[in-house]
């Protein structure tokens, strides 16, 4: 099947060329030092790839909240060590993104070189997606590519601005994630579930808007579950709950029975009287059985049981939000239970499964099966945003 953007395939030779490459750098820092090289490890194959191919890479990314203003503590300096290390090859850095000075430091490297450009937020033009400073980091390369979706949901001069200048290509890395989208809700094979969990409905409201025109099945878990609960009339106690978005809640249902969207929600759960680890008055009831000082959790065992029959019933899964307050035992059990069985499924072959958001990738981690997923985005706001139906303006810009 051909692809809507072009990648690495079709850049054809390029030996010696310059090519700006946008990856994310963005990683967690402490004591000066990197803690989580997962997006540096993610980067790699396309960095490699363009040098192995003899091209001069010049890798654009942001780095902290610099907000137009140089600082040593958010300079791309302190990942050059780290990058150096995950490719096992000398990365040079560049302490500027654009003008002469930049031209300069690329002007003595040899094909085959890699090397890391100053923080873009350094200029207040990259946010801004200014065409002055896009034009001067074009002037730098003759290609580029975007290996950064966890950045693509943002107009930047680096992300979306030099795509309309040179030639543009997906990386590896964004292609990896871009089929796995496609695959999930683009083209999905049905019939096709989604999870969604978390704290609040308000803060997934586009998404959950977005799901029930787009999947045979939702399931609603975490603390948004109350808030469904409550709308339809069930007493839930102390939960986490935002009874003000009651008709919200309605109107969800509706829009998800005309759209033929079976919505799930959990007959029995796992309460208790306080937010804490194995406290003594936890205990599993039926959602009409919750009392007024109690708090629902976690969802229950037979639910749990239930969902996952419904799973083997699809083809796709794609899941985003933990299904109980899975951080704190026992209220980790449905997660865990649910994540394993799609986890099993897809080693089957009869699931697609793709999911992503901060504490899902914790919580599938924990579950110790965020291997066995067809794909795990660890892309945050871009990957919402994605769920959302919305049009990331970096990926827009690749298709054309
Ligand atoms: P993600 O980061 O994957 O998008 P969210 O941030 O939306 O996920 O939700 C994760 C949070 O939801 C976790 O901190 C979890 O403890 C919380 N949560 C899940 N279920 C409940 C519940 N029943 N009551 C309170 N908090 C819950
Ligand atoms: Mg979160």
């Amino acid at each position: 099947m051909t692809k809507p953007f072009k990648t690495l395939d079709d850049m054809g030779d390029i030996t010696g060329k310059c090519v700006l490459v946008r990856e994310d750098l963005n990683v967690p820092m402490q004591d000066h030092a990197v803690s989580d090289d997962t997006r540096l490890r993610a980067a790699a194959p396309t960095i490699l790839e363009l040098a192995d191919r003899g091209a001069k890479v010049l890798i654009l990314a942001h780095f902290g909240r610099p907000k137009g203003q140089k600082s040593p503590e958010t300079s791309l300096s302190l990942v050059t060590r780290a990058l150096t290390h995950v490719l096992g090859r000398d990365v040079q850095f560049i302490p500027e993104c654009v003008g002469e000075g930049a031209a300069a430091g690329i002007a003595v490297m040899q094909p085959g070189d890699i090397a890391i450009l100053e923080n873009t937020r350094f200029h207040l033009g990259e946010e801004k997606n200014d065409p002055a400073l896009v034009a001067g980091m074009a002037a730098l390369g003759d290609l580029y590519v975007n290996d950064a979706f966890s950045a693509a949901h943002r107009a930047h001069a680096s992300t979306e601005g030099l795509a309309h200048k040179l030639p543009a290509f997906a990386g590896r890395s964004m292609e990896k994630e871009l089929d796995a989208l496609e695959a999930a809700l683009g083209n999905p094979q049905k019939p096709v579930a989604a999870v969604v969990g978390g704290a609040k409905v308000s803060t997934k409201l586009d998404v959950l808007n977005n799901l029930v025109t787009q999947v045979d099945h939702l399931i609603i878990g975490g603390g948004m579950a109350n808030t469904f609960l409550h709308a339809r009339g069930v007493d839930v106690g102390k939960s986490l709950c935002e009874k003000d978005l009651a008709e919200t809640a309605e109107a969800i249902f509706a829009k998800a029975e005309a759209a033929g969207c079976t919505i799930h929600l959990p007959y029995d759960v796992v309460v208790a009287k306080e937010f804490a680890a194995n406290p003594p008055s936890v205990r599993t009831c039926n959602v009409h059985e919750v009392a007024a000082d109690e708090m629902i959790l976690d969802v229950g065992p037979a639910a749990v049981e239930a969902l996952g029959d419904a799973l083997k019933n699809c083809r796709t899964l794609v899941w985003n939000g933990p299904l109980g307050a899975f951080e704190i035992p026992p209220f980790d059990a449905a997660t865990v239970a649910l994540a394993r069985t799609a986890a099993a499924l897809t080693k089957e072959g009869s699931l697609v499964s793709v999911a992503g958001g901060g504490d899902t990738v914790a919580a599938l981690n924990h579950a110790g099966v965020a291997g066995d997923f067809t794909f795990v985005s660890t892309a945050g706001g871009a990957f919402l945003e994605w769920m959302e139906g919305k049009e990331l303006p970096g990926v827009k810009a690749l298709i054309g």
